[in-house]
């Protein structure tokens, strides 16, 4: 999560966020957590029954009243969220919360956090090798069930992977210097990389400082709540990587049909 949004929005937490995983709300914050309890907003995500993204909404059974107070929800102990999708409201979404003291976790959901994310990662299949595409997928299911160093130690080898691939394309440069570079933490890699890298990445390399920490450093916990950041940070080489793909087949197609046309004239 970045420094601006301290918890996670309330897609993020249905959507993306580890089962188990706990947020501490402090007092003031205690808003951010209502939004998640009485949420009442839409959310595009993938339907498992649709086999496509559609657009979703709060499924409430029975009749509901819904408090403005910012801590209505703690102490709640379990709870319930069902999304309904747009295009059939069999199509539900369920997620178990439980609030206690001022902390929720998410402690249950059908589909699994794996299905509905597999969907998003499949189209990457094109640009990462079968090896690490198996353990991006692999990744997210261990991340799905709460398993924090586990699944992080997948996705930092493809993250360590993706960013040796850019250091093979940097070091052909005259100006390369190797030694800094084998010196250099993972933050600063990605800035030496920068002409190799996504924008976005650079940008927020700070983020990455957390991969230069040994494994046994960290807790279950810092694993599990680093993985959507170092996860989005993969997503983002590989969908440049996409982009260029898509690219250089347009042009490609481009060229074959102009030299068709130019036959005929
Ligand atoms: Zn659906």
């Amino acid at each position: 999560m970045s420094h601006e949004q301290k918890y996670p929005t309330p897609k993020e937490f249905l959507i993306d966020l580890p089962l188990y995983e706990t947020i501490t709300f402090e007092d003031e914050e205690l808003e951010d957590g209502r939004k998640l309890f009485y949420f009442d907003e839409t959310l595009d995500t993938y339907c498992p029954k649709c086999n496509q993204h559609s657009i979703f909404s709060r499924h409430w059974r029975g009749t509901h009243t819904t408090s403005s107070r910012a801590d209505s929800w703690v102490n709640v102990g379990r709870f319930v969220v069902e999304l309904k999708c747009s295009r059939n409201p069999s199509h539900i979404l369920f997620f178990l919360f439980t609030a206690q003291g001022q902390t929720i976790q998410k402690i249950g959901q059908l589909p699994s956090i794996a299905s509905l994310n597999l969907f998003d990662v499949k189209k990457y299949s094109k640009v990462l090798e079968q090896k690490y595409f198996k353990e991006l997928t692999k990744s997210i299911g261990l991340a799905a069930h709460g398993v924090g160093v586990g699944s992080f130690v997948y996705l930092r080898r493809i993250f360590e992977f993706l960013i040796e691939e850019a250091h093979r394309k940097a070091e052909a440069s005259a100006t390369w210097d190797e030694s800094s570079y084998i010196k250099a933490r993972m933050n600063e890699k990605i800035q030496i990389l920068s002409s190799e890298l996504p924008h976005f990445l650079v940008e927020n390399k700070s983020m990455y400082s957390i991969l230069s920490k040994g494994i046994h450093e960290l807790s279950e916990n810092e694993c599990l709540a680093a993985f959507p950041v170092i996860k989005l940070g993969i997503e983002i080489i590989l969908d440049d990587k996409l982009e260029k793909m898509r690219r250089a087949k347009k042009l490609e197609e481009a060229q074959k049909a102009i030299s068709a046309l130019a036959s005929t004239i």
